[in-house]
């Protein structure tokens, strides 16, 4: 039906009954026909308001249905060179990874099953050893991601008492997410130390009390202070927590398990004195989204029994890659790292590649570590730059890329981009020129 004015456009139950409306409820399900009708006749009376006829309404909820059905969450190309991308889902998992997730996510596993003994066991379990080898911990527990990891490690070690943090460590991470807010929810009181460029361990002395339960180290992610800054090493603080029976904290935001510029270690926290340190699984570990926590075998254990921790636990997909991603470390084989290790001569080929198959122009770029670890270090890049009015059809193509736009060129960085990657984009690149 091709209605000419307001009056003709036909209820929402009329269009219902039209055949290849009725056919498509018939195969997507009612309330998919029902809302793609909605939205066609809503934009067929915009339309006719504007003076424009609408066209034949029935295709048009065809096509509404169509753009209903497709995946909203969708794979993008990341053009950015900001290796850890919050916002375009952190770490790309190694192969390692994908193929557990689905081996294990088919079928039924022994998520907590003891195949040994044939009863209940711990999903806590499975990682363990790997996790103590790794950061040299007694005993490491995996949870829903580090924010959990931290808050669980609060709560369970100093609900209803003091925790002890450096002015200079009290950070906001991103998208809201401050470390005082999460000490709080935490149950815990936030005793201020220092001030925010010096805190010494003569500061953290004197707070010290009765009702201290815990120091908390963080690593300060994605700033950095120079200049007139001091704060304690690990390990005066380690002795410290030592001398007065109180727990230390380490924070460790990205951690890097391999090494990586001047990020910190997990195994170098632990050997430094440190009771706990949490860090993320899809930051520099390059696996899936989790927090670990690795530390002494009591306090692990006392993690693991606080109520908080069923509520924080990990999946079998999150273990699963987790897995994965450890064993990929062991064969070198983990995107994030290989894209922040990748020389620049082979990031600029890949440039000259893309620039030679869609009409750009090389030019030398920052990329960028992300994800709030290693925020001075400067990886050197090459991008594609491209025409800025790119940017939005490429965004909106499929698959979507995502660049930067600066000094109105779209730059497209390949740093962050793989060979087939990068020939998927300058294919995109074609299209978007072409529909233009
Ligand atoms: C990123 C970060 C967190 C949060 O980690 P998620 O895995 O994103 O929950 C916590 N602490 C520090 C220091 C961080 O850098």
């Amino acid at each position: 039906m091709e209605p000419r004015a307001l009056r003709d456009l036909p209820s929402v139950d009329a269009l219902l009954a039209e055949e290849p409306v009725r056919a498509l409820a018939a195969e997507h399900g009612r309330d998919v026909a029902v809302a793609a009708a909605r939205t066609a006749l809503d934009r067929a009376r915009e339309e006719l308001r504007a003076g424009h006829a609408p066209g034949d309404l029935a295709a048009r909820v065809e096509a509404e249905a169509a753009t209903l059905l497709e995946p909203r969450l969708r794979r993008v190309l990341n053009a950015t060179g900001v290796v850890v991308h919050t916002n375009l889902g952190r770490a790309p998992l190694p192969e390692a990874a994908l193929e557990r997730i689905a081996e294990v996510a088919r079928g039924y596993s022994n998520l907590e099953y003891d195949l040994g003994a044939g009863v209940r066991g711990s999903r806590h379990d499975h990682l363990a050893p790997a996790l103590r080898r790794l950061t040299g911990a007694e005993d490491a527990l995996v949870v829903n991601n580090n924010a959990g990891a931290l808050l669980l490690a609060l709560a369970a070690l100093a609900e209803g008492r003091e925790v002890i943090v450096s002015r200079g460590e009290l950070i906001e991470i991103g998208d809201g997410f401050r470390i005082p807010d999460v000490l709080a929810r935490s149950g815990a009181r936030l005793v201020e130390v220092g001030t925010t460029n010096r805190t010494r361990l003569a500061d953290y002395e004197r707070a010290l009390g009765d009702a201290t339960a815990v120091l908390l180290r963080v690593h300060q992610s994605n700033f950095r202070m120079v200049g007139f800054a001091e704060r304690p090493a690990l390990r005066e603080l380690a002795r410290l927590a030592e001398r007065r029976g109180v727990a230390l904290v380490d924070d460790l935001g990205s951690g890097a398990v391999a090494p990586l510029g001047d990020e910190p270690a997990p195994r170098e926290s632990v050997e430094a004195g440190a009771h706990l340190v949490t860090f993320s699984g899809d930051k520099l570990l390059g696996g899936p989204q989790a927090g670990i926590v690795a530390g002494r075998a009591d306090l692990v254990e006392r993690l693991r029994r606080h109520a908080l921790q069923r509520a924080l636990r990990p999946d079998k997909l999150q273990l699963a890659a987790l897995e994965g991603t450890l064993a990929a470390h062991r064969a070198g084989a983990v995107p994030v790292l290989r894209m922040a290790e990748e020389p620049a001569d082979a990031v600029r080929a890949r440039a000259e590649r893309l620039a030679s198959a869609c009409a750009g122009e090389v030019v030398e770029t920052v990329a960028r570590i992300g994800g709030g670890a290693l925020p001075l270090a400067e990886l050197p890049s090459f991008a594609c730059a491209l025409p800025g009015e790119l940017a939005a059809p490429l965004r909106l193509g499929e698959p979507p890329v995502v660049g930067i736009v600066r000094a109105e060129r779209l730059l497209l960085d390949c740093r962050t981009l793989t060979d087939a990657e990068a020939d998927e984009a300058a294919a995109a690149v074609e299209r978007a020129r072409s529909a233009r």
